[in-house]
């Protein structure tokens, strides 16, 4: 069957050796971040990647911030869940990448928008 190609361009980057070869190639670092409520969470970023301010906690999806002894203050309202914890709860930790990469990008956005 040559069917094969068709498909190829469709999902860049998401089949099991592309991403074997990325997980493998870059360097990591990991990085702890602490929420209001005393959560820790560690997720990895790439070597080269900037390391934000902010995180959002996957458990309770408050702010989280690199300080333990100074976390983000709560918001007064968390009318909906974060997407980083909506997509954590359906996603397995293969798929990790793809959440921080999501999680990154949101990240930049709220801080470029004041
Ligand atoms: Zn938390």
């Amino acid at each position: 069957m040559a069917s094969g190609n068709a498909i190829r361009g469709s999902r860049v980057g998401a089949g099991p050796m592309g991403e074997a070869e990325r997980g493998e190639a870059a360097a990591r670092q990991f990085v702890s971040f602490w929420c209001a409520h005393g959560h820790e969470t560690r997720p990895s970023f790439a070597a080269e990647a900037v390391i934000p301010d902010a995180w959002d906690c996957p458990r309770c999806g408050l702010p989280a911030s690199q300080d333990e002894t100074n976390p983000p203050p709560a918001p007064r309202n968390e009318p909906y869940k974060t997407h980083l914890a909506y997509v954590k709860e359906r996603r397995t930790d293969s798929d990790g990448e793809a959440i921080l990469d999501e999680a990154l990008a949101s990240l930049r956005r709220r801080r470029g928008e004041p």
